[in-house]
């Protein structure tokens, strides 16, 4: 795998050296800007893969530097991560607003942001598109197998995952017992449809917590479906 390319806006030199240092053990290549212009000349050396922008800057804010490279062709399809010490949603809302692709607090753990940066650079990767589907709050990536609402990890059995995951990518269809059994199941096992019900059970129950067993929905007479609107 070539490394890629992170480009760090930041103009505390301390949090700079951190970040950068864990980038770079993580086996990033990494660049490093104290503030918008130099971050614009570096950007026009040589394109990062992706950015992590504070929101703080000594010349511009960091969201207005987003903006203006969005504006540009070389530089519109940078992705970037806001970093900044607010935590306020309505900053979050803006940020990505402002083009940000995602938008993470101080303090962070290194974890946290290597993580993030992956999120974003798997998304922005070509073909890797369809990995992460997100829907009426829920996130479910295909890759890691991971099922998140907002910030918060879903914990969910394999079959209670597989069915997550053929309802969140054929939304809004009503589907039988029987196509349930063979779509997620597969044709030829000899599971009784009631199964089906069983692990519906289980799947709201996992997501009861986060409000979010609504989206399962039972049609009468019909079967399941996975809807973002109400029932
Ligand atoms: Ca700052």
């Amino acid at each position: 795998m070539s490394s890629k390319r992170i480009l760090v806006v930041e103009d505390e030199k301390p949090i700079r050296d951190m970040i950068a240092f864990g980038l770079k053990r993580a086996g990033y290549e990494v660049c490093e800007a104290p503030d918008c212009r130099s971050a614009r000349e570096q950007i026009a050396d040589a394109r990062p893969d992706l950015m992590l922008v504070d929101w703080m800057l000594p010349d511009m804010s960091g969201l207005e530097l987003i903006r203006a490279l969005k504006k540009s062709k070389d530089s519109e399809e940078i992705p970037s991560i806001m970093l900044t010490a607010r935590a306020e949603e309505s900053d979050k809302v803006a940020g990505l607003a402002g083009g940000a692709d995602d938008y993470i607090t101080k303090p962070f753990s290194p974890r946290e942001l290597l993580a993030r940066i992956q999120a974003v650079l798997r998304r922005a990767g070509p073909g890797n598109g369809e990995d992460v589907v997100e829907l009426g709050g829920l996130a479910i990536d295909d890759v890691s197998h991971r099922v998140k609402a907002g910030e918060r990890a879903i914990a969910l059995g394999p079959t209670e995952y597989r069915l997550l995951h053929f309802f969140m990518t054929h939304p809004e269809r009503v589907f039988s017992r029987g196509q349930l059994l063979d779509r997620v199941w597969g044709g030829n096992t000899y599971v009784e449809e009631r199964t089906v019900d069983v692990h519906i059970r289980r799947l709201r129950r996992a997501l009861t917590p986060y409000a979010l067993d609504g989206l399962v929905q039972t049609v009468r007479g019909s079967g399941y479906r996975f809807s973002t609107r109400d029932a």
